[in-house]
């Protein structure tokens, strides 16, 4: 019967097409929680990038991957995060991108959700008169960068906006809340990050132990 033959080879496509469909699943299980994919585009102040991805990874409780910088400089974001989108594997959450524009712009950011982009304008970040006292310029960068990459991240995970003062999900009404607000998530939005990237508390105590939230591959020797 020519069915005979036929059933075999369905039950074959129907076995490869599921584990195609499977396969993002599968690598972003591998190591248990994903990544983060990262890349920096533009000069940036001394530091600030090291900072950031210790931060993100540490807070996050899952690895940071960095991206080579792209070559070309960056004059419009919608365009940058069309091209970056493609950067992302499987196993990444999403992409943030640590942008000083060569065209400057007052866009202090810009979250894509279809693109799985979070992009950051450091270099109006960087412009933003400081609220803090005691607190030196280069500090207040970074911290700025620090709370609105957590947010990114938090927005394009599915979170909401927070409205505890404190929380790096809140949105901040102007530039006083940014630098007044936390840099890391209010308890229940910090659990409601690990349910979605099902990071393990220990494994995030752990991290946070060893002080160190960059992808065991890109640790740097202490000297
Ligand atoms: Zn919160």
């Amino acid at each position: 019967m020519p069915n005979d033959h036929i059933t075999p080879r369905i039950a074959r496509w129907v076995c490869l097409a599921l584990i195609v469909l499977a396969l993002p699943r599968i690598a972003r299980s591998s190591d248990g929680t994903g990544t983060v994919a990262f890349l920096t585009s533009g000069a940036m102040p001394s530091g600030l990038v090291e900072r950031v991805q210790i931060h993100l990874g540490l807070n996050l409780g899952i690895s940071i991957r960095p991206v080579a910088s792209p070559n070309e400089p960056v004059h419009e974001f919608d365009a940058a995060a069309e091209a970056w989108t493609k950067l992302r594997v499987p196993r990444d959450h999403c992409l943030i991108a640590l942008v000083t524009p060569a065209t400057a712009t007052n866009l202090r950011g810009r979250v894509y959700f279809n693109e799985s982009v979070g992009i950051l304008n450091v270099q109006h970040l960087a412009t933003i008169k400081p609220h803090i006292k005691d607190l030196s310029i280069e500090e207040h960068i970074v911290r700025r960068v620090e709370k609105e990459a957590m947010r990114a991240v938090g927005l394009l995970l599915g979170m909401q906006a927070c409205p505890s003062v404190r929380c790096a999900m809140r949105t901040p009404a102007g530039a006083s809340e940014l630098d007044n607000k936390g840099r890391n998530y209010c308890p229940p939005c910090w659990a409601q990050s690990m349910r979605i990237t099902g990071v393990d508390l220990q494994e995030r105590n752990r991290r946070m132990f060893e002080g160190n939230g960059i992808a065991p591959d890109q640790k740097k020797s202490p000297r």
